[in-house]
């Protein structure tokens, strides 16, 4: 059965999350779900408990360790419930009791955090880029050093800006990575908690990377209820409960792969090469123009408007026509947003551009 997949039909696949993942990831997990690595079961009806699944979860987290450096101090955990529910655990675990925090607010999933980090206790909103639709990244903002931690989210995937560089801070710093991490370069020591959840740049929805300074846990004071303890996840190896095998098994790929192709300095510089040429285009192409700072551009989520609407539906039809998936842009910024996940060649963003350049000479 799976010598006979094929290639399916050339799509670009520009979706914005749950988005594209690399072809060996698709074929050799759809593979373990019928049998994994020749053990005559498949990898969701063995238990989570089992040497096989184990490897595979220290597999994981090997890889995360390796591939961002991280500390000797730190824990590596793949936890359930996405990035929306590290909203509320990072405050749990971060905010003391009767203490505050402080919050970025500089798009959708950044004001997210802060509301759900409002169940956990008291939320100052020290910077927020809302006045401009969050076109831009605040900068130069005061940290209050009475707070017990600074919020950011690196990546805003429905604006598509992207802190370039981090604040430097007193407190410790959370950073919500959903849509960037694995993209560049970061320095883990400058952050008490990365927490990102995995179908953007990872693997499949289902499971949430944390990975967390054990350094700074347990200082709150205040009683975490067990799922949102990480604590109590170290202790078990992220194995409190069943975990989610299936996608932390296509996280496993996908790391793997992305070592397998010269890990995260190798696929940066194709990022930027991607986000090179797009943004070259939407601003040389006089029909286009792009919604955020230039200086604050994501290299991961372009977003981008035709300058005349009522062009719409001739460029619609082009893209469509070009086999271009999932560039529809977000409703709250309208136009396009070409996601261009770590997954995604160079090609494809070559015939975006080629789409927009022949869209130009039909005007
Ligand atoms: C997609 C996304 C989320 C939401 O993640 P879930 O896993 O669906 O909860 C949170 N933050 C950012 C930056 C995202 O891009």
């Amino acid at each position: 059965m799976l010598a006979e997949m094929t290639e399916t039909k050339k799509i670009h696949n520009f979706s914005a999350g749950p988005c594209i993942l690399p072809r060996q990831v698709l074929e050799k997990s759809a593979k373990a779900v019928i049998e994994l690595d020749d053990i005559g079961l498949s990898l969701i009806e063995i238990s989570h408990r089992s040497k096989e699944f184990i490897s595979v979860m220290e597999k994981a987290r090997a890889l995360v360790k390796e591939l961002l450096n991280v500390p000797e101090n730190y824990s590596v955990l793949f936890l359930q419930g996405g990035a929306s529910l590290g909203f509320l655990t990072a405050a749990h675990n971060f905010m003391r009791k009767d203490g505050k925090s402080a919050y970025t607010v500089t798009g959708e999933w950044a004001r997210k955090a802060a509301k759900e980090a409002k169940y956990a206790g008291e939320v100052d909103i020290i910077a927020t880029s809302e006045d401009k639709n969050f076109n831009y990244i605040p900068k130069n903002f005061e940290i209050p050093a009475n707070a017990d931690y600074l919020h950011l989210t690196s990546n805003n995937t429905i604006f598509g800006t992207q802190f370039k560089s981090f604040p430097e801070s007193s407190i410790p710093i959370i950073c919500d990575m959903s849509s960037d991490i694995f993209s560049r370069k970061i320095d883990v020591s400058k952050f008490a908690l990365i927490y990102a959840g995995a179908q953007k740049n990872m693997g499949t929805a289902g499971t949430t990377l944390y990975i967390v300074n054990n350094d700074l846990l347990g200082k709150t004071e205040r009683e975490i209820p067990s799922m949102l303890n990480l604590q109590v996840h170290i202790d078990k190896d992220s194995m409190f409960n069943t975990p989610p095998v299936f996608a932390v098994y296509t996280c496993m790929l996908t790391l793997e792969w992305l070592k397998s192709i010269g890990g995260v300095d190798a696929i940066e510089e194709i990022n930027n090469q991607k986000a090179d040429l797009i943004y070259g285009e939407i601003d040389r192409n006089p029909l286009f123009e792009g919604t955020t700072e230039k200086e604050d551009r994501s290299i991961m989520n372009a977003t981008f408007v035709l300058k005349d609407e009522t062009h719409k539906e001739e460029f619609d039809k082009l893209w469509q026509e070009a086999g271009i998936s999932g560039i529809k842009g977000h409703r709250s910024v309208g136009g396009y947003r070409a996601s261009m996940y770590n997954a995604l060649p160079l090609e494809s963003v070559q015939v975006l551009v080629d789409v927009m350049q022949e869209f130009e000479t039909k005007i």
